[in-house]
């Protein structure tokens, strides 16, 4: 049986169609579940009893479990157990803008880059549509507040699992449905070319982040396997197509590392990588973990790339260190499987 939070409107709207009820059943159908937060068919009382009974045959209203919460100063960690056992993370974040969500969309990932925890699992399953949906409502439910912006950033390569994460997206833009506008929502990969593409051509409005963590394809290689399948040139290729149709601002996400992608030399190379394109570059400090040998870049490095950065004219922050405490940062989710 599907889970009742894995339908896009239209496929809503289809499922009416086929038990011969009317469109706007959709909308009354998304209000219960998503305005009102109604978890029993039989509460839905605008819907008449041959209606409910065919949504109690047809779909199931499920949940997942919230097993552990870590806390920290403005952030917290969740750790979801799936139906079938397998366990994935969330992470909220508490910003002077509003709370937003870093979800995953695989139960691990076969990215495999090097500095990353979550990759050290390699990936067991994609997530269901009704799985992502589910962390954004578990969460909201747990909290008691609405969540204004969702990161597709937590474990799993978003772009590995496109149709779902692309419905997910749906459900959760839906002015009906958990009502997030799109340009709150940002989608973030590694650099899977042909999807990239697939994505321009879908003209959201939901932003995108690209995993680049290297200004050259050596060192890329050394750290994104991602990048033997993609070369940079290819990468930059369909990025600079996505600006150009999309109009939009891209998001390059730079994880710190000392002494191996946080030199002056790499961030002069960044700079001649991205000159003129429409894009900002958000550098992350390294969150260290026991697991992996990597150290995060020191301070005077991390400010020295920055400046290097400014000088060029280049649009760059220093993303705000939350996962610390609680071990969570891009890329830096354990997969407890
Ligand atoms: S950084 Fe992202 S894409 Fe790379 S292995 Fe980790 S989860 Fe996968």
């Amino acid at each position: 049986m599907n889970s009742v939070y894995s339908y896009t409107k239209e496929e809503l709207i289809k499922y009416f169609s086929t038990i011969g009820e009317k469109p706007f059943k959709a909308d009354q159908l998304y209000d219960w579940l998503y305005k009102k937060r109604v978890t029993d068919f039989k509460l839905m009382n605008n819907l008449n009893k041959k209606v409910i009974a065919k949504l109690e045959e047809d779909m199931l209203i499920d949940n997942i479990k919230i097993l552990k919460k870590d806390s920290g100063k403005d952030v917290c960690k969740y750790l979801f157990e799936l139906f079938d056992g397998e366990k994935i993370e969330a992470v909220l974040m508490y910003h002077d803008y509003g709370i937003s969500l870093c979800i995953s969309t695989q139960v691990g990932c076969n990215m495999g880059c090097a500095f990353c925890e979550s990759g050290r699992l390699k990936k067991r399953r994609n997530l269901l549509v009704n799985e992502m949906v589910l962390q954004v409502l578990e969460i909201e439910k747990d909290i008691n507040a609405r969540i204004s912006h969702i990161v597709l950033m937590g474990i799993g390569e978003p772009f590995d699992n496109y149709d779902n994460v692309l419905n997910f997206i749906k459900v959760v833009n839906d002015s009906k449905g958990i009502d997030i506008g799109a340009r709150h929502i940002t989608i973030s990969t590694c650099g899977i070319v042909p999807k990239i593409y697939e994505f321009t051509n879908e003209k959201l409005q939901v932003n995108l982040a690209i995993s680049l963590h290297a200004p050259n394809d050596r060192l890329r290689n050394q750290i994104m396997p991602i990048s033997k399948a993609y070369s940079l040139d290819e990468l930059m290729e369909s990025i600079k197509n996505y600006i150009s149709v999309t109009n939009r601002r891209v998001t390059f996400e730079y994880i710190m590392l000392d002494n191996i992608n946080d030199s002056k030399e790499c961030a002069l190379e960044l700079c001649k990588l991205l000159r003129g394109m429409n894009c900002y570059v958000n550098l992350i400090p390294y969150n260290e973990t026991e697991n992996i040998g990597f150290k995060r870049s020191k301070n005077v490095k991390i400010n020295e790339f920055y400046d290097i950065l400014k000088k060029n004219s280049i649009s760059v922050t220093v993303r705000r260190e939350f996962g610390g405490l609680v071990s969570a940062a891009c890329g830096q989710l354990r997969s407890h499987g």
